[in-house]
């Protein structure tokens, strides 16, 4: 047996303990978390109930490492669309314009993203966009592929009840998977908080952003860690959009991205501030992702817009990309900025190897 502690219970918490779990019979994992998905408000940062989500790889062409845990994550989301409806991922085509002032800002070269190229670009459906199908005054260019809209909250949910699945026994000696509240201040406490009351072999770090706050986390790793904030709002549908549309712009750190959700709602975004820790919205910032509707999208009905929520979250990046190492009996999984979903399944691989390494250098 190898007993596992994850600290975290965002998306790449919960997607390593069912990873662990399924991999292998003889691991038993406990998460222990400050929130859970189900949680209704949470005091300290928790990203993954926040995102839209949908699958767009930000890897760029050079960036095989990237690419190839997207990879991962693309074909296991295509897996659960086909199989597991109760997962809340849903296919949506996905759409994106580039207009015309982000086109002159790139130097007027077109930037095909590294899946719409190769083989991936069969796989994904990939292809640009004819000049017939987009509004040539606005944009310069297009294009389009098989994307995906995860309900966030359901997914996770589906998720740890996976785990529970697996577990074969939901308390008592025979339970391999269990949950506990719980805010630690060093990843060395952590060891103590097997459910089986026993010392745990591997402590598996998932505390995104909060890492920064951990005690006995490297200094020069702290300093790496920084959030990128992000506001978008969840709205009824009745405007007659169906595809997820990524309206491009000339600025850096705001884009017009919309999700059209299975039940009925648009999830409607978004900025990339970084370095920004505030939960305010102020009335511009607004008024300027929403008004981009209708100017940038006029052939869809904007005037009766219900928005249901807004929604505040920062995204846990890192300088110098996700960090997936192991430290001794610790691994750490953490710093994956805007691609928390889409890079998660790529991320646990990787992470399970590293677990596999911890056993076989101690006979586990
Ligand atoms: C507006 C917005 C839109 C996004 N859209 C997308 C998208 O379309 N596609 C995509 O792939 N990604 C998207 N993301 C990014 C994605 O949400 C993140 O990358 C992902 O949620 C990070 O997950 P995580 O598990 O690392 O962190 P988190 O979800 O923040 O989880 C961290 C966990 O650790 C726990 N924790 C932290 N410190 C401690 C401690 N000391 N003790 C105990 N527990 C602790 C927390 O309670 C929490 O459970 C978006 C993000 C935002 C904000």
């Amino acid at each position: 047996m190898t007993r596992i502690v994850i600290v975290g219970s965002g998306v790449l918490g919960i997607t390593n303990a069912y990873n662990l779990l399924k991999e292998n019979p003889l691991n038993e994992v406990t998460i222990v978390s400050q929130n859970f998905p189900t949680d209704f408000e949470f005091k300290k940062v928790y990203t993954s109930p926040i995102a839209g989500a949908n699958w767009e790889s930000f890897a760029t062409s050079d960036d095989k490492f990237v690419q190839e845990i997207d990879t991962v994550g693309y074909r296991k989301y295509q897996e659960f669309i086909k199989n597991r409806p109760e997962a809340g991922v849903t296919a949506r085509k996905n759409t994106n314009l580039i207009t015309k002032e982000a086109f002159a800002k790139a130097g007027n070269v077109k930037e095909i993203p590294w899946f719409g190229k190769g083989k991936f670009g069969i796989e994904c459906g990939f292809r640009e966009l004819n000049k017939s199908e987009f509004d040539n005054e606005k944009f310069a260019y297009g294009f389009t592929f098989n994307g995906l809209v995860i309900r966030t909250s359901y997914y996770m949910t589906f998720l740890i009840n996976e785990c529970w699945r697996l577990s074969g026994a939901s308390e008592g000696p025979n339970a391999r998977f269990s949950i506990r509240r719980n805010s630690i201040k060093k990843l060395s406490q952590a060891f103590e908080l097997h459910s089986s009351g026993k010392c745990a072999d591997i402590v598996i770090n998932c505390t995104g952003l909060l890492a920064r706050e951990l005690e006995d986390l490297e200094p020069e790793e702290k300093k790496k860690i920084y959030p990128v904030r992000g506001v978008v709002f969840v709205a009824k549908n009745n405007t007659g959009l169906k595809d997820i549309t990524v309206v491009e712009l000339d600025l850096d750190d705001e884009a017009l991205y919309i999700m059209p959700r299975r039940e009925g709602e648009l999830i409607i975004g978004g900025c990339f501030q970084k370095g920004v820790e505030t939960k305010y919205v102020d009335d511009a910032l607004r008024t300027r992702i929403l008004g981009r509707c209708a100017h940038y999208l006029p052939q869809y009905k904007w005037d009766d817009l219900e928005i249901v929520r807004e929604q505040v979250g920062f995204r846990p990046y890192r300088e110098g990309g996700y960090r997936i190492e192991r430290k001794g009996h610790i691994v750490h999984c953490y710093g994956v900025g805007g691609a928390g979903f889409q890079s998660s399944w790529g991320c646990v691989e990787k992470v399970a190897n590293l677990v596999a390494e911890v056993e076989n250098s101690c006979k586990l």
